[in-house]
């Protein structure tokens, strides 16, 4: 007999205790041998006043099992609140949300009868970073950060994900028409790494028509590898797409620690009547049992879960009138699969659990770039100048080493030669360049320049140094489209 492996589970709000009550009872029944440690999370926590919804004792339960499963909870609306989900992903740097996304037509109703797809959402970086600033009276910003060990990292484990399971294609969505440097980085990442799996076609689609495609056409994709804000959209549209928000399962995979759970909230406005779906969870524990080695429970699972539906056995959120037999509630539903475990579904794909390598995923670092400093971004906050008068004051604050070349506006070029139809708010983007022959400049020319900007009275708000990396410029040179 196994070892009972350590894991962590959190029952939640809202719907959270029936599903997990539901998931729990399938796993013990099917024989998942299981060391369980339950902490409490969620609403009564923040309400308590622990503004991330996790007390420090339960820190110590994750940080010591590593392994989570967690029902939905529900989060306070109001300031000062911040999502758990968000801080357990980063904390315990869970880089790699995986999301299946598959059909079980004709049992479920779904216009894409032929779906499976999987969604891999980077997940810890990106716009969801949280460094925002408000800069202005009428400008606030918020930065996108994408690395290359960060890149690396997801965009490997998507490939590793697909070579495992036998999976053919790998998809990469991003918009570095636009974004050329950040998502630039991540689609050549997604090129380099591609050349090392010569056996898996790969495409790359820029996001807003890789959406459209998928949202419509989900049967063309296998694999889709993605950076964290377009894989949070992309991931709802396709959960979205498979009959029921009910059935959706994830994982959020790290080098130390995982974290197993449904994709959908606590559903308070079905909480307590034994009506929820606990799908979600369930194919989400049989994923963690796959992870912690216990694959053939999760097949029994899985499997039996399958025969379920397939005997019409529905809760009300997949009931419909040409497939199901029988309508039925969490705990009926809970009891139904129980009594299939050892079975497999006739009409429907058995499942086979890859047992998981959990390949460690070390980035190794490559030799710096050499880095020559050759200008600077200032940004001013101004609401009262023109660009014409801004650019007076500007280039009067030029010193022998750093010159005035450019001032946008929300990414347009307003100096030299803009047009009086661009609307201005008052966030300037100013650029000095270095004069000399294009050689690099010291820090100190930067120093004296804002020294004689404040000097003209001008309010800078940031700056960003303009650096060439082996040469190359590493910054958008002009206005955005
Ligand atoms: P939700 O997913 O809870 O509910 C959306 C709709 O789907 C509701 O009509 C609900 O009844 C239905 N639904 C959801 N899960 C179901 C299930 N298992 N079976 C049957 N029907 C189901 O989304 P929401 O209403 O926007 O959010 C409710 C709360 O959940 C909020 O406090 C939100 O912050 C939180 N939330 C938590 C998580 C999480 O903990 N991972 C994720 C999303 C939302």
């Amino acid at each position: 007999m196994t070892t009972p492996t350590p894991i962590t589970v959190a029952r939640g709000d809202g719907i959270g205790p029936e599903i997990m009550d539901a998931t729990l009872q399938v796993l013990e029944a099917a024989g998942a041998q299981l060391d369980i440690d339950f902490i409490d999370i969620g609403e009564h926590v923040y309400n308590e006043g622990f503004s991330s919804g996790i007390k420090p004792e339960a820190w110590e339960s994750l940080r010591r099992n590593k392994i989570f499963l967690k029902s939905p909870i529900t989060t306070p609306r109001g300031k000062g609140v911040k999502s758990l989900n968000v801080t357990i992903r980063k904390t315990l740097s869970l880089f790699a949300n995986v999301r299946p996304c598959v059909s079980y037509d004709p049992f479920i109703r779904t216009n894409h009868p032929h779906m499976d797809v999987v969604i891999i959402r980077e997940n810890e970086e990106d716009l969801y970073a949280g460094i925002e600033h408000r800069q202005t009276d009428e400008v606030v910003q918020c930065l996108k950060l994408i690395s290359r060990p960060g890149s690396e990292r997801i965009i490997r484990y998507a490939f590793e994900y697909a070579k495992d399971r036998e999976r053919k294609k790998v998809t990469c969505l991003t918009k570095d028409n636009i974004m050329k440097l950040t998502d630039g980085l991540f689609h050549r990442v997604f090129e380099e790494i591609a050349e090392e799996y010569p056996d898996i076609e790969t495409e790359h689609l820029i996001v807003d028509i890789g959406m459209a495609r998928i949202a419509t056409q989900p049967d063309l994709f296998d694999v889709v590898v993605v950076p964290n804000l377009y894989g949070d959209i992309v991931s709802d549209v396709t959960a979205e797409l498979t009959g029921s928000v009910g059935l959706g399962a994830s994982a959020n995979i790290g080098d130390n620690a995982a974290m197993f759970e449904a994709i959908h909230g606590s559903a308070p406005n079905i909480a307590g009547k034994d009506i929820a779906n606990p799908s979600g969870l369930l194919l989400s524990g049989a994923k963690m049992l796959a992870h912690i080695q216990q694959g053939e429970v999760a097949e029994r699972v899985h499997n039996a879960w399958l025969c379920t539906l397939e005997d019409g056995i529905h809760t009300v959120d997949m009931y419909n009138h040409l497939t199901s037999k029988k309508q039925v509630g969490t705990k009926e539903f809970t009891k139904a699969i129980i009594e299939r475990l050892g079975r497999v579904p006739k009409k429907l794909k058995e499942v086979h659990y890859h047992v998981d390598h959990n390949p460690l995923l070390r980035y190794e670092r490559k030799p710096r770039a050499k880095k020559d400093l050759m200008g600077v971004d200032v940004f001013v906050d101004e609401a009262k100048d023109s660009a014409e008068e801004l650019a007076r004051r500007l280039t009067r604050a030029e010193n022998d080493v750093l010159k005035l070349i450019m001032i946008t506006n929300r990414g347009i070029k307003v100096w030299p030669e803009g047009f009086p139809e661009t609307f201005h708010t008052d966030h300037w983007r100013c650029r000095f360049m270095g004069s000399i022959d294009g050689n690099a400049i010291k820090h100190t020319a930067i120093v004296d320049l804002l020294n004689r900007i404040h000097a003209e009275g001008l309010d800078f708000i940031k700056i960003e140094n303009l650096y060439h990396f082996d040469g190359e410029p590493g910054y958008s040179l002009g206005q955005g489209q």
